[in-house]
């Protein structure tokens, strides 16, 4: 195939096939040809790797996976780029291609039956619209992957791998760091794409971690805490939380004081160490 990050190449693809890109699905195709080796190699893509993409679009990452990794399986919710990848795939023997949505895709029985004895990577630039569902749906499956490497807007990347107790961090931050070890990998600029979004983006990859890093009594409390916590980022833990979980203010200092905090910390000074310890101690308190 052609390279498909030549604008011509794309523009030929999209006259023939009467393909034009949707804004609601975020469709922005990379067209630097220098990100997807990029991300193929740093997402771990190599000979013994089963790789997970979701959304391929024209095919342009999915040609690097499927030159590097073992076998590729990528997801595409858009059926009007089936045939298109058709095309675009049809020198390789090693992928699949599945039209599907993947927050409706039962990804762990899809891995027992694709990549039986291999390494599990997903590699995605992800779209947009849906960037933090997607990763929270393949990081609260515990699927059994090794990584996840995933192109995403600056911003957001920037949220979800911020170290905890600092300004950038947020739910999202605990959310990810419980589940994995995440890491900024690099930056591309919005002319790398076609269309071009408004906002830079970059690429990040989540190591999956084997055990959480703190052991909390109730898992999905933790979560309603986390969530409760940065519910009003200005305000104190304490008035978050009693505001969000609609819990007397007494009760909120009293674990606050258990967990060994001062009373008038704020969300963002908090470790995850302090957040589970505050977890506990009103799931205690309530109980
Ligand atoms: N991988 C291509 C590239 O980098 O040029 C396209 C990336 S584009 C940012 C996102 C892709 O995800 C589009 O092809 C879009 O149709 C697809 N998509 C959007 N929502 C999806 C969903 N829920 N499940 C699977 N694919 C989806």
């Amino acid at each position: 195939m052609e390279r498909l990050t030549d604008i011509s190449v794309i523009k030929g693809i999209m006259e023939r096939y009467g393909f034009s890109f949707s804004k609601a699905l975020g469709q922005n195709f990379i067209t630097n040809p220098a990100v997807c080796p990029k991300i193929a190699s740093m997402g771990g893509a190599d000979e013994n790797t089963g790789v997970i993409e979701i959304g391929p679009g024209f095919g342009v990452l999915t040609n690097e996976l499927c030159r590097t990794a073992k076998k590729v399986v990528a997801i595409e919710l858009d059926d009007r780029l089936i045939p298109i990848l058709g095309e675009t795939l049809a020198e390789y023997d090693n992928v699949k291609v599945i039209n599907a949505d993947v927050m409706k895709t039962d990804l762990k029985a899809l891995i027992g039956e694709e990549f039986e004895g291999m390494d599990v990577a997903v590699c995605a630039n992800l779209p947009y619209y849906i960037t933090t569902p997607i990763i929270m749906y393949l990081l609260e499956e515990r699927l059994p992957v090794r990584s996840v490497t995933v192109m995403v807007q600056k911003e957001a990347g920037v949220r979800i791998c911020a170290p905890l107790a600092t300004r950038e961090s947020g739910a999202v931050s605990f959310a990810v760091r419980y589940y994995s070890e995440p890491r900024l990998l690099f930056n591309v600029s919005r002319g790398s794409f076609m269309p071009a979004p408004d906002v830079d983006s970059c690429v990040i990859r989540l190591d999956i971690l084997r055990e959480p890093p703190v052991k909390v009594r109730d898992e999905k409390f933790f979560f309603s805490v986390v969530r409760g916590a940065f519910s009003q980022r200005r305000k104190t833990l304490a008035n978050s939380l009693s505001s969000a979980l609609s819990l007397d203010k007494s009760t909120v200092n009293s674990a606050i004081a258990a967990a060994g905090l001062p009373a008038g910390v704020r969300p963002e000074q908090l470790d995850m160490e302090g957040m589970a310890a505050v977890a506990d101690a009103l799931y205690e308190l309530k109980l």
